[in-house]
Parts: C-alpha cells; structure tokens; sequence
C-alpha cells in the first residue's frame, strides 16, 4: 500500500448526528421559529441579486457590519465564519503551535477539543466541580502550571446551561498568560455578554453565532469579535472566501430584523421558562430518577436514570433529545413540542 491514513485520523468517524425524520427535534439547540413572510420576501429578493459567477467578497463587509450594528461593537473587530465551528478550528490551527498546550473545561462543547487534537496541540482539561460551578483562582493557576497557550470554553455552557458572571469573565482574562476563546454561542439568552469588551483586550476572541437565538443554523455563520491585531491575524489564516455570498446576503438582512429577532428572542425565553417549570414538576414527582439544572440559554441538562432507556423511549416516540452519558439535554420547543415532551417523558418514567 502506498499510503496508510495516519493515527490521528485513522479512528474518526464523520459527525453523526440522529438522523431520519423525527417529528419533534429537541437535540440540537436550534431555534424553533421560521423567519415571518415579509423576510422571506426579502431574502428571496436578495438570493435572486447574488451575482453567482463571482467570488463572494472575502471579508464579507456587509454581513460583519449588520452584525456589529446587532451588537453594537466596530465593524474592524469582527470577522465572519462559515460557522462559529470553523472558526474554532482556524483559530487553534492558527493560534497555537503544534507542541504548545490548550486547556479545555469539562464537561463543555466537544469540538474544542476534536479541533486541538486535529491540529495536533496538546489539550489538558480542566474538570468542573459536581454542581458543574468552576473554581477560577484554580483554573487561573492550573494554566500557569500547564504553560497553557489558549483556555477555550462556552460561555453561558454547552451543556450544562450555568455561565460565568461577566465580572468573572473579566478576572479571568486579566489573570491568564493566554489567549482566551470565549464562545458565547448561547449568550443571546443571557445578559453577561463580554463581546463589547473583547477589544480591550490582546488575549481575547469572542464567538458569537446564527445558528441559535437567530434561528438561521442552515446559512453556517459565525463571529469572531476581537481587537485590531488578532482580527487581522484571523483573518490572514482563515481560508480566503469561507462565507458563500447566499449566505452572507440572508445573513446581513436577517441580522437587520431587530423587531422580529427581539420578539423571538422573549418568545424562545418564555418557551425555556416553561419547560423549565414543568421539568422540575416531574423532579418533584420523581425525584431519585431525575435531577433538572438551571439555565440561562435554550436547553435544558437533565441527569435521568436509565438515560438510554429514556432517550430511546422518547425517540420511540418521535421526540430527539441529545443523550450524553447519565444525561440528557432537551432544547426548548414550541409550547405544543414541550407538552408532548413533558408528557412522553412521564409516561417513560
Ligand atoms: C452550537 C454551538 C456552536 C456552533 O455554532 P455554528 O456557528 O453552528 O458552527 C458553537 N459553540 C457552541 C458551544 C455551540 O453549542
């Protein structure tokens, strides 16, 4: 044989995630509103005036500037990724040399550290407490033993639904000798956003997404927020035009919406506030089978015995939530979703 795949690669499967047609899908975080007809018309509009034979333009202007305008920061701050996913990965490829060292915290998003492993850097990970709560005077001081070069985590977290204060945030990124990724891909939800003080800082990049509260994971955009240099330094590596122009053009008109994103954002709340409650019913109900935890995004952690069990009788039933070990994770649906979550749930239990 003239060539052998090498051993990082060797074992790696392709994403998996549950596929098939399930009427009620509650496992992957997404929003569950459509975008009204009047901004259907528009971004219609908008596909038809792509100029297809041509490159898209490679900084996607446009698209960073509706997105800065969104989240009021500067537009020379913020660069656009074909998901927040591929900027995890450009980043650490980029940010980080090969024999250098990036701690991850557990349990958090797993592309932190497939992407360090895929870009061959050593990824030490830093274990959260029982109640899910970290420790920051000893994560401070276990990247200064580890010679740590990037602290990587999702803040609020995927997936356990706590986040960091921004008071904390703001400690932990003046006491690091590294740079610090903080992907906020759920903090739509949440009101301790750091992305206004990303430029302030030289050891810090802020990820934001369209794939959750803005309810547009089909177009694949993400966001870098830093300052000047790193933006520079991003955009230099990643790989020259990584946003399609159908999607820079839908993004940058969804992103204008305020009205539309606003209600839905109170709406996709409203929907979390309510599971929430009639979770913790059935907690009350059975409570040596299911312990439900607090959030501040648009899903729910659920420690549940027999988790297979469960999660298979749920899919049994059509309804997909996301199974991780003793756990299962539940996005907020519409009112009808939940229900019928709720109630399939109590008959399993
Ligand atoms: C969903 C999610 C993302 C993915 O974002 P894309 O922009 O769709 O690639 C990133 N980080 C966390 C923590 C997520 O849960």
């Amino acid at each position: 044989m003239a060539y052998n795949l090498n051993s990082k690669i060797r074992d790696l499967k392709p994403y998996d995630p549950i596929l098939g047609d399930f009427p009620i899908r509650l496992d992957a975080n997404e929003s569950f509103l459509q975008p009204t007809d009047e901004i259907l018309t528009k971004i219609r509009d908008a596909a038809a005036s792509v100029v297809f034979n041509r490159y898209p333009d490679p900084f996607a202007k446009e698209l960073c500037q509706s997105f800065a305008d969104f989240y009021g920061v500067d537009e020379a701050s913020v660069t656009a990724g074909n998901g927040s996913d591929e900027l995890i990965s450009v980043i650490l490829g980029a940010f980080v040399m090969k024999d250098e060292a990036i701690m991850t915290l557990s349990p958090d998003f797993s592309m932190y550290r497939f992407y360090g492993h895929l870009n061959e850097v050593k990824c030490f990970e830093y274990q959260k407490k029982a109640d899910f709560s970290i420790d920051l005077d000893e994560l401070i001081s276990l990247t200064k033993e580890y010679d740590i070069k990037a602290l990587v985590f999702s803040n609020p977290c995927n997936p356990t639904g706590r986040g960091l204060k921004r008071e904390e945030v703001r400690k932990l990124v003046a006491s690091v000798n590294a740079l610090v990724v903080l992907d906020e891909a759920y903090m739509d939800f949440w009101d301790q956003s750091f992305i206004r003080e990303a430029g302030n800082y030289d050891n810090l990049i802020v990820l934001r997404t369209c794939s959750k509260m803005i309810g547009m994971a089909a177009l694949r955009l993400g966001f870098a927020v830093a300052n000047p240099s790193i933006t520079n330094a991003i955009r230099a590596v990643k790989s020259p035009y990584n946003v399609n122009a159908c999607s820079q053009k839908i993004g940058s008109i969804v992103l204008k919406e305020k009205s539309w994103l606003d209600s839905g954002l109170s709406e996709i709340k409203a929907s979390r506030k309510e599971l929430s409650s009639m979770l913790k019913f059935l907690e009350q109900i059975y409570c040596n089978q299911i312990h439900v935890y607090d959030s501040v995004t648009n899903f729910i952690l659920v420690r549940v015995l027999e988790s297979r069990r469960v999660f298979e009788g749920l899919k049994k039933a059509g309804i997909v939530v996301r199974h991780m070990g003793d756990y299962i994770r539940i996005t907020a649906g519409t009112a009808e979703e939940n229900m019928k979550l709720i109630r399939c749930l109590k008959t399993i239990l």
